[in-house]
């Protein structure tokens, strides 16, 4: 007889019975996928304050999955918000080889609905159980080639071998696409994204990279840094972890310190930093033992829980100020650099470093000495200031034939309104000059250092072409993405690079004549050709392109040659 094991036989578990992989492997073990899913699915059975539904698509045949834990049962977004509940996203596996956040949430959601731990009324979990499916699905033991643990463990790249946490605002991926549209609907307060560090050892178990609070903005900034991040870490102390900033030092040892790590709107938690929302990014440390590093993912969520709730009206409070506040900035910052003016002293615990000769090569050799301990008070650069700013217009406008940014700012719930009839308006055209383009990254070749110059123009706009007021709450996206020369923006990712080439030319003998003629009929054209000569040596030894130049001043040259396609209507017409 054929047997089909295991196919429909019902698995129902007690709450006893519900330990996790982890827990049963003596904290060397990580659930994989499928098993992670279904432990969320017997713990909806059991308890009715938890509930796993499906949040959209991914790169794979699974569906990505959000597990709720609300201590009232009640499962409304809305209703939550009505409730002044402190909503707390949860992201687990962005990079799948760092799953310490996987079994750490198993362990936190379970505890919470056995009342293990006491969640407090006012606060709701949104824990993403596994983000990089894909990933997590290319499971191994040899992709993080230094880190201490688990046994097996998925890889960084998702099914398009992507690092997801570079996709927020390209959003090449549809886990990145299902859970920006999961993020709008929750508009979470905090959101959590759990790592595991790369880099130098030291003594620290757990690391924290908190958004940089300048570039949060001024009240939410002060708030988190002036008070939750200090409660943070004074909670955690108490529970018996020293906790240090992610520690971005490269190229040298950590006891000279280093600045904090600047997240742009590409990763996770600075794109949520866009939309006014608490983000961290917890980086327990590779060279700790599986073990201890999921026990401190746990706790230091267990931290997060309770400040947020105890802080609930202070966090509610500072997210509504600043969106206030926001609304009425007529510049934007959209580029930042570090301010080494302010520079902070912090405790930091590390392990005496040295060179030694490399038994690989035989040149010398980085090492640390972990019977070296020392605790020293370091260097850290904490205030960022802004390099760049933009003047927020009225309005931006984009027109109809570019549905893959039209797309991506509907998925972030931007408000746009399309026009009704065709009309000709005057906007801000912005023209880029230069730009530098990088080697592949993440399946872009991505611009930087973009040149522009921006003039007014009477432009056709035509009926279904977009107008996106600034006045809303996506404001800071929209100026993010939409500005040419910001570092993230749509032009930098390369969807506009169709601009950048021209449709049409012209056969040189044949515009010899027509140029000529023009010269005679245009004497500002004949002017400026004249001054070009007079300026640049090498432009008067050559024929082509003087010739290319009068073509360009010329009524054939394409006007959406290098023209942005993205305008701005500005206050004051
Ligand atoms: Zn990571």
């Amino acid at each position: 007889m054929l047997c089909i094991c295991g196919l429909s036989i019902p698995f129902i578990a007690s709450a006893q019975e519900m330990a996790t992989r982890f827990e049963k492997s003596g904290g060397t073990q990580s659930s994989p996928y499928t098993e992670v899913i279904d432990f969320y699915h017997q713990l909806d059975k059991q308890h009715g304050t938890v509930k796993i539904v499906e949040a959209g698509g991914t790169d794979t045949r699974h569906p990505l999955h959000v597990v709720y834990y609300s201590q009232d049962k009640q499962f409304d977004i809305e209703t939550w918000k009505a409730d002044n509940k402190v909503i707390l996203l949860i992201n687990n596996a962005i990079h799948p080889g760092e799953p310490d956040g996987i079994d750490a949430s198993m362990m936190l959601l379970r505890n919470a609905a056995t009342g293990k731990i006491n969640m407090p009324e006012n606060i709701v979990l949104a824990v993403i159980p596994v983000f990089n499916i894909g990933g997590a699905l290319d499971r191994g033991s040899h992709s993080r080639a230094n880190q201490n643990g688990p046994e097996e463990y998925g890889f960084r790249g998702s099914a398009q071998n992507l690092d997801l946490n570079r996709d927020f605002i390209k959003l090449d991926a549809k886990e990145t696409q299902s859970l920006i549209r999961l993020f709008h609907r929750l508009d979470p307060d905090i959101f959590i994204d759990n790592h595991v560090s790369n880099g130098a050892d030291y003594q620290h178990i757990m690391t924290l990279l908190s958004t940089q609070h300048n570039k949060l903005g001024g009240t939410m900034g002060q708030y988190l840094h002036n008070i939750f991040e200090p409660a943070i870490y004074a909670d955690m102390k108490q529970k018996g972890y020293d906790l240090v900033p992610y520690v971005n030092h490269w190229g040298h040892t950590p006891e000279r310190g280093w600045i904090a790590f600047h997240e742009g709107p590409r990763f996770a938690s600075g794109f949520a930093t866009l939309f006014q929302t608490y983000s961290f990014v917890p980086e327990t440390h590779m060279l700790k033992p599986f073990k201890q590093r999921v026990e401190a993912t746990y706790t230091l969520m267990t931290s997060f829980i309770s400040l947020a709730s105890k802080n609930a009206a202070d966090i509610r409070r500072t997210r509504k100020a600043e969106r206030a506040a926001t609304a009425d900035l007529m510049t934007l910052p959209i580029e930042w650099k570090v301010d080494t003016t302010k520079p902070d002293k912090i405790e930091f615990r590390g392990y005496k470093s040295g060179y030694k000769p490399s038994e690989v090569s035989g040149k010398p050799r980085l090492y640390y000495d972990r019977q070296q301990p020392y605790t020293t008070q370091v260097t850290f650069h904490n205030y960022y200031k802004p390099v760049l700013q933009a003047d927020v217009p009225k309005a931006y406008v984009i027109q109809q034939g570019w549905p893959k940014v039209i797309r991506r700012l509907k998925w972030n719930g931007v408000k746009m309104q399309a026009l009704e009839r065709d009309t000709t308006i005057n906007l801000s055209v912005t023209y880029i000059d230069n730009y530098e383009t990088a080697k592949p990254y993440e399946g872009h070749y991505l611009h930087s250092k973009v040149k522009a110059h921006t003039v007014a123009r009477q432009i056709k706009l035509l009926k279904g072409d977009y107008l996106i007021p600034t006045n809303q709450k996506a404001e800071r996206y929209i100026v993010e993405t939409l500005e040419p020369t910001a570092p993230d923006a749509f032009f930098a990712w390369g969807f506009f690079d169709a601009i950048l080439q021209q449709k049409e030319g012209f056969s040189d003998y044949v515009f010899e004549d027509e140029a000529a003629e023009l010269l005679k009929s245009t004497p500002e054209l004949r002017r400026m050709l004249k001054e070009k000569q007079q300026a640049d040596t090498a432009f008067a030894k050559d024929g082509e392109a003087q010739l290319e130049f009068v073509y360009q001043h010329s009524p054939y040259y394409e006007p959406v040659h290098m023209r942005y396609p993205v305008y701005k209507l500005e206050w004051q017409q």
